[in-house]
């Protein structure tokens, strides 16, 4: 279905974090591709550029944020300060858009994480549309948390870690989705608001595809009583993504020709996650002692108070030498399409893990916190599309699963079901297919209001 061109404006507002930036651009261009005229309300911190969509109306909001506060390394302490510093712009950016009346705004699209959104929609009599960026799975595992404290899981008991829970197959406690942070309080509370506001809201829009999470849509389904959405994975609509905050290095591109078909493991953990300098020495002698090729990402602010780079191990980069290639951001997508990546060692962030198997790519997942603990387990355990590091970062084990994956018969067998995969993905987003098909009936839904 196509919409009526300038008919209907879409009003959608991202979370400013790299991870949930990406997959919120991408769904305003599919529906501006589809015909609605789209307006992005978005924070100053973490601007995305709108120079690179000139299709799009930018409405920039003041949030609050003191430059000290420009972290990413306590989470609940940023995402509640936003959600109570951007009340108030929010809500007057808001009623001006709705007071143009040239044009029907059909509703509000936000992501999960700003809760408050919901009362101030509703306060204009506007649906709005919660698109939440991760797996459903660990959706569910963030909703069942009040019921996880409940039986005792948590908090979390170092000799209670490797138990499973029992009543979602296949966590361990140690995969329980928790956020370290100053105010454990206040995560609680943003997990619950982001619940209330999901479940008040018009309807729910997941970036995962049914084929994949076909159980947990139907779970998430009984929970949450809205219309669900299954339209991912939504960067494969568009060549490359453009949406990033830092500039990629295309140098890593030139180094992946040079190496062999399959050869290179390539390694990064985000934009958000966190090292010691003794995690990254790790990192640094397992990759060395793989003997397999390299490419890794180590962001700035990757390792807590440290330039990264002065602060690898001695001796590695000599022992490393013409085999690993080290950038500080890489366009990953086109990195995981290169013909030379034959693996990719990730953090288990839910954007990287849908281009992990978008392009054929077996991982090898260490998680850090979050969601990321529940998507990681799922590739392992469930989907087998990668083998999770169980004990941390630990040299032995990083170079043991750098080897299944890449020499042996078992990464072969798991490198088949991620083609596998990629190919259906590549049938549900045809016409017809599950996406696709969820995709056109959300647009009928939203046109419906
Ligand atoms: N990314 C990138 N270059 C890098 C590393 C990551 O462009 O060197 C992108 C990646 O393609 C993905 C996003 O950053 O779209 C990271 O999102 P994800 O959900 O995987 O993790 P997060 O950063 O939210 O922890």
């Amino acid at each position: 279905m196509q919409a009526k061109k300038g008919r209907h404006r879409l009003v959608l507002f991202p979370v400013p974090l790299q991870g949930h930036i990406n997959p919120m651009i991408h769904l305003a261009s599919i529906l501006h591709l589809k015909g609605f005229s789209i307006s992005i309300i978005h924070t100053q911190f973490n601007s995305p550029d709108h120079s690179k969509y000139p299709n799009f109306a930018f409405h920039s909001i003041p949030d609050g944020l003191l430059e000290h506060q420009f972290s990413t390394s306590d989470l609940a302490a940023l995402v509640t300060r936003l959600n109570l510093n951007c009340i108030r712009p929010f809500r007057e950016c808001l009623a001006s858009l709705l007071s143009d009346n040239e044009e029907h705004v059909a509703s509000l699209i936000t992501d999960s994480i700003w809760h408050f959104t919901q009362d101030v929609a509703d306060s204009f009599k506007l649906p709005r549309i919660v698109f939440r960026t991760t797996s459903v799975c660990s959706f569910l595992a963030f909703h069942a948390l009040p019921h996880f404290r409940e039986k005792g899981y948590l908090p979390k008991q170092d000799s209670q870690l490797e138990a499973r829970v029992g009543e979602f197959p296949p966590l361990k406690v140690k995969d329980i989705p928790v956020i370290k942070t100053r105010f454990p309080e206040s995560l609680d509370r943003i997990i619950s608001l982001m619940m209330e506001g999901t479940k008040a809201a018009s309807g729910l829009i997941f970036n995962t595809f049914k084929e994949l999470e076909d159980n947990e849509l139907m779970k998430i389904g009984q929970e949450f009583c809205i219309p669900i959405f299954a339209v991912g994975p939504l960067h494969k609509y568009f060549p490359a993504s453009s949406s990033s905050l830092l500039r990629q290095d295309q140098s890593a591109i030139i180094w992946l020709d040079k190496q062999a078909p399959k050869s290179v493991i390539y390694v990064s953990f985000g934009s958000i996650a966190e090292m010691d300098e003794t995690q990254l020495s790790e990192v640094a002698w397992g990759l060395a002692n793989s003997r397999q090729p390299f490419l890794w990402v180590i962001r700035p602010g990757l390792v807590q108070n440290s330039e990264e780079l002065a602060r690898l191990p001695n001796g590695f980069l000599e022992a490393v030498e013409g085999r690993g290639y080290i950038v500080e951001w890489a366009p990953q997508q086109e990195v995981l399409a290169h013909p030379a990546i034959g693996g990719f060692w990730t953090h288990s962030g839910w954007n990287s893990t849908l281009e992990s198997i978008c392009e054929g790519v077996p991982m090898i997942c260490s998680p850090f916190f979050g969601d990321q603990m529940v998507n990681s387990r799922f590739v392992n355990d469930v989907w087998k599309l990668g083998l999770q590091l169980e004990k941390g970062l630990d040299r032995e084990e990083i170079e043991m699963l750098i080897r299944r994956l890449m020499t042996e018969k078992e990464g072969e067998e798991i490198r088949d079901r991620v083609m596998s995969l990629k190919d259906t993905i590549n049938s549900c987003l045809e016409q017809g297919g599950s996406s696709n098909q969820s995709l056109e009936s959300f647009i009928d839904y939203i046109l419906s209001f």
